[in-house]
């Protein structure tokens, strides 16, 4: 029951572990379904940064896969009881699958707030505790259609005890147990799908033993949890997701949490991973970036030139700094810039409007700035994830991987 009607249907398997395929069955009544890799629609409470429903309905492509966190939602529980109608319904949701996790992926939450028992999630107003049957109280108001269950995530830190690390696998399979059993036993639940959390800091053996656990349970896919861009070295990082994935079912998907760079993106890819949270867009647009880099696999690379080092320099890892995928839109050599943020880019944004004009619009602190970002970034986020699914379908790994070493160097 918990396995929801998930069904993963794979077409190509390439290099052994990149996965190409599509989710079938979604939703409560099953007739959604979202190609992998894939990426979910990032949101703050039901709702993509600065966009109306309207609005972010003019952008193609949009995955058929909605995220919520309970860090939004939590502090809203007898708003949501008292609605009765889940939250779906209650954000103004529609033809979506409503997919609900435990944590912001875009804003990292204090660690030292973990019991035997309970989690935390941190909303506007502060901490709230969490037990297993506070958390699915929540989801029995919230209505999801996927759920994260219930994780102790606080080893993503670097440097974090062989012990410590042993202790959030153990915890977490001990919160899945309890959020099962309570699962089970819930009509408003029914149909529902259950995430189980692989855990393991960056400790080989608890990363394998977390994902055997988990994968012994009647879960419908899995979520990686811990390999947070600015938490690891991507090279380990790599290493870990390929022995966890090794250790899943071909027949469920993996969710790795917290990494959206392109790069990244692909290289989990080629270790198992199916999909990812779709928070990459929202942070190049807060600090006012489009998104520019290339990732067309159709036309002729050599033309574009193969020497061209990435710029995107040490401190990209940080959240906060922009990445060699975008351009700065708040920089001044915008100001008389009258070309469109991407030529040939298809979105309402470059349709209508020049760089300049944005420019003018961030400079003058004007919201629709960040409505015309968040149109043309999400567009071009999900631009990437079809070439990465085209890439896989031809062979084309390789080219889309110079590709994005390319960045938006030209712009
Ligand atoms: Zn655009």
């Amino acid at each position: 029951m918990a396995g929801g009607r998930v069904q993963l249907e794979l077409s190509r398997v390439v290099q052994g572990r990149a996965r190409l395929g599509v989710l079938k069955g979604l939703g409560r009544t099953g007739q959604h379904s979202l190609g992998i890799p894939g990426c979910l629609l990032y949101t703050h409470f039901g709702t993509v940064p600065h966009l109306t429903q309207e609005t972010l309905h003019t952008i193609t492509n949009l995955p058929s896969v909605t995220q919520v966190t309970l860090s939004h939602i939590a502090e809203h529980q007898e708003v949501l009881e008292e609605f009765k109608d889940g939250f779906k319904k209650f954000a103004g949701l529609h033809d979506t699958v409503l997919y609900c996790s435990l944590h912001d992926p875009a804003s990292p939450c204090p660690t030292g707030y973990t019991t035997n028992k309970t989690a935390s999630v941190w909303g506007s107003g502060g901490r709230i505790e969490v037990s297993a049957a506070k958390f699915m109280a929540l989801q029995k108001t919230v209505q999801p259609d996927w759920y994260q269950s219930m994780a102790d995530g606080e080893t993503w830190q670097a440097g974090a005890s062989r012990k410590r690390v042993r202790k959030s696998v153990d915890r977490t399979l001990a919160h899945l147990d309890e959020c099962l059993l309570l699962h089970q036993k819930s009509q408003e639940l029914d149909g529902t799908a259950v995430f189980g959390v692989v855990e393991g800091g960056d400790v080989l053996e608890e990363r394998v033993r977390s994902a055997r656990e988990t994968a012994k349970r009647p879960v419908a896919g899995f979520c990686l949890d811990g390999f947070q861009t600015d938490a690891m070295d991507g090279d380990l990082r790599t290493q870990l997701v390929t022995a966890v994935t090794e250790e899943l079912p071909e027949d469920k998907p993996r969710l790795l949490q917290g990494v959206g760079r392109p790069d990244e993106v692909l290289a989990c890819v080629e270790a198992g991973v199916d999909l990812f949270e779709g928070f990459f867009p929202f942070q190049v647009t807060e600090r006012g970036g489009a998104l520019c880099f290339r990732f067309d696999i159709h036309s002729d690379l050599e033309r574009a030139g193969e020497e061209v080092q990435p710029n995107g320099g040490p401190g990209c890892d940080d959240r906060t700094q922009a990445t060699h995928f975008e351009v700065n839109l708040k920089d001044k050599r915008f100001q008389d810039d009258f070309r469109p943020l991407v030529e040939g880019c298809g979105c309402y944004c470059c349709q209508n409007h020049q760089r300049a004009y944005v420019h003018h619009l961030l400079a003058t602190n004007e919201l629709l700035a960040g409505v015309l970002l968040a149109i043309h970034n999400t567009s071009h986020y999900q631009g990437f994830f079809r070439a990465l699914r085209d890439a896989l379908a031809q062979d084309k790994l390789d080219l889309l991987k110079k590709r994005l070493q390319m960045g938006g160097e030209e712009n």
